[in-house]
């Protein structure tokens, strides 16, 4: 079966996703873990959450994936800024912890004016300081468009940060198909090209999830805007190709594309529809 599913708001709760999730054709999704621009996040319940885990079950649900808000910058050069979102990470992770066995995903940030290298050992000790060997949650570092100084714009800045980190078994990538499109990774006519390169940079099995979304922009755009599956620069048949990839099919799939739930609906079927498994 095809593991997908898209970006849910978390505001009515975990079942309520669940429940949304299956409305729409999904087994899985993504939520935010607060308010995207940061804030303090909803306590548990943990009775919303159990009753989320047994609809999961239930219904054969694949991994979850949890996304940081995007206000966190692991590697700005203000030490608050810093300190704000190891705070923030740190909460998170533990509150992940009701959910075992998810994914929790993050961009890993811009460096502004510091230079990259800098960047990348400030996300690494914000790593090593918030990973526990006793989590049960993956962490995953999202692949970036390279928009200003964005830190995670090519597949080595991503693996030079897994390899700075000692608990970096807990850790994965999420690719964005988007970003790397706009990064400069050509998957629409060179899938197999891209892939061989992730593998011997960082290692296809350190690739847990997918963010499947069109590109609003040209390729090697440097832009990061979302577009609806085949009405962007990118096209349909490369969603084709990359759901039904011997190495990609059992991946959990999320569409992060411009959509309220009946669009997302439409491209869940869509996907579903062109799976070949
Ligand atoms: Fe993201
Ligand atoms: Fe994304
Ligand atoms: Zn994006």
């Amino acid at each position: 079966m095809l593991n997908i599913g898209c970006h849910l708001s978390s505001s009515k709760g975990f079942e309520a996703m669940g429940k949304e999730a299956l409305k729409i054709g999904a087994n899985t999704f993504q939520f935010f873990t607060r308010n995207p621009r940061g804030s303090k996040a909803k306590k548990i319940d943990p009775k919303d959450v159990e009753a989320l885990i047994e609809l999961m079950k239930k219904n054969e649900f694949a991994t979850i994936l949890a996304h940081a808000p995007y206000t966190v910058n692991a590697c700005s050069a203000d030490e608050s800024t810093r300190a704000f979102a190891i705070e923030i990470m740190a909460d998170d992770l533990e509150r992940m912890e009701y959910l075992p066995n998810s994914f929790y995903n993050f961009h890993p940030g811009s460096h502004v004016n510091q230079g990259a290298e800098a960047g990348i050992e400030y996300i690494i000790n914000l790593l090593n300081t918030i990973l526990k060997p006793e989590q049960k949650t993956k962490i995953l570092l999202e692949t970036m468009s390279g928009k200003g100084t964005e830190v995670g714009r090519s597949f080595e800045e991503l693996k030079q940060i897994l390899s700075g980190v000692a608990l970096s078994d807990r850790m994965g990538i999420c690719l964005d198909t988007c970003h790397v499109y706009d990064a400069g990774y050509d998957i629409v006519n060179d899938l197999d090209g891209v892939l061989e390169d992730f593998d011997r940079i960082i290692g296809l099995e350190k690739l847990y999830a997918i963010h499947l979304n069109d590109s609003k922009n040209p390729f090697e755009s440097h832009k990061d805007r979302h577009e609806k599956i085949g009405e962007g620069h990118m096209g349909k048949e490369v969603f084709f190709k990359i759901i039904n990839h011997p190495k990609l099919k059992d991946i959990p799939f999320f569409l992060e594309t411009p959509n309220e739930l009946s669009g997302y609906a439409e491209e869940i079927k869509m996907l579903r529809d062109a799976y070949k498994y």
